[in-house]
């Protein structure tokens, strides 16, 4: 339930009402616009009396949430939120790119890759320390030593850095040494790792399930939210179909769909949803295109000898061209990239 509270109402009858919904076993968040205040109810709201809180003469309008998710829901919080790391953020006038290979494999080339990618205008880093690999035997990763070396691109060129976790146990070293958290597709609906990084205050990437429909996407974000960390950004990463000529079908109305029920951010990528290098140009713009808070885009200065994902890595040359073209369309669409 959302309270939205006359302009001008009293700090008093302010405290005094939510001291009232309190008492109710209810959570009161409150979101202070310029002109007016919201409130917004937590919890079991069937014992509130609706026709009363109505008549309280502080309060503008009452509307039940429909949906589960509460939090996350544009109600709750009309304007849409900008997620602040560092000096970037996502959600705001700029677009924010990351990009980067898929896993770190050395200091040469993670080092490399940064340098190449920032000179072209991306302005995070990604690479993979722990990879949620399909078959066991696949490359894993290297492990906590990837996010040293990512440490290390970070020091060389200044980009914050991106990268996945893979359980709880990793949540205090992440919140140390990486300044985006992804949690992959494949961890979606862990919901133990969301209520863990929900007590951190660290940007959080939270990836789509690969057969995850948009609610029980924004539900996982409720799940961090509701421990409260709300710096969250979403990421579309295409979703399993019955398509099998790309690895994943990339659903791009899930970001208006998304702008309209949330006020979370929403970025684009183009490379696992696709599988396929040649796609993410085409893929990435349509992203930026339609609005989209940021792309997330897998690039390798070698794709052949890549030890992961190299099908669908574009090398940075490829990336400078895409960067060019997205100046064009991020202008268009009212954004800078
Ligand atoms: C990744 O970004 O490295 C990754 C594994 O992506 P996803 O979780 O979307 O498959
Ligand atoms: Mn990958």
């Amino acid at each position: 339930m959302v309270i939205v509270l006359k302009p001008h109402a009293s700090k008093q009858r302010i405290e005094e009402l939510v001291y009232e919904i309190e008492n109710e076993g209810l959570t009161v968040e409150r979101v202070v616009g310029s002109d007016f205040t919201i409130l917004g109810l937590v919890g079991d709201t069937s014992t509130i009396n609706i026709d009363r809180m109505k008549v309280n003469e502080i309060v503008h309008k009452v509307m039940r949430i429909q949906e589960p998710f509460k939090r996350a829901n544009r109600l709750f919080h009309p304007k849409s939120s900008v997620i602040k790391v560092g000096d970037r953020e996502f959600g705001g006038g700029k677009i924010g790119v990351i990009a980067g290979p898929c896993s770190v494999e050395s200091e040469e080339q993670i080092v490399t890759i940064a340098k190449k990618v920032k000179a072209a205008g991306a302005t995070f880093l990604r690479g993979g320390a722990f990879k949620p690999r399909t078959s066991p035997y696949s490359f894993q990763g290297l492990g906590y030593e990837g996010l040293e070396l990512l440490r290390i691109a970070r020091e060389e060129t200044g980009l914050p850095i991106v990268s996945e976790i893979l359980s709880e146990n990793m949540v205090d070293r992440f919140v140390r040494d990486v300044d985006i958290i992804q949690v992959g597709a494949r961890n979606m609906q862990n919901f133990m790792l969301l209520k863990e990084l929900g007590k951190t205050r660290n940007p959080i990437l939270l990836k789509r399930g690969l057969s995850a429909t948009i609610e029980e996407w924004l539900m996982s974000a409720e799940y961090i939210m509701s421990e409260g960390n709300t710096n969250i950004i979403l990421c579309e990463r295409g979703i399993r179909t019955f398509e099998k000529y790309t690895r994943n079908t990339l659903d791009i109305s899930a970001v208006p769909a998304i702008k309209r029920m949330s006020h979370l951010p929403v970025i684009v990528d183009p490379s696992h949803a696709t599988g396929m290098g040649w796609m993410v140009m085409p893929m990435a713009r349509a992203a930026v295109a339609a609005d989209a808070d940021g792309i997330m885009i897998e690039v390798h200065n070698d794709p052949e000898h890549a030890l992961s994902d190299g099908n669908q890595s574009i090398t940075p040359e490829e990336f400078n061209e895409l960067m060019n073209s997205l100046r064009i369309i991020s202008g268009a669409v009212g954004r800078r990239i």
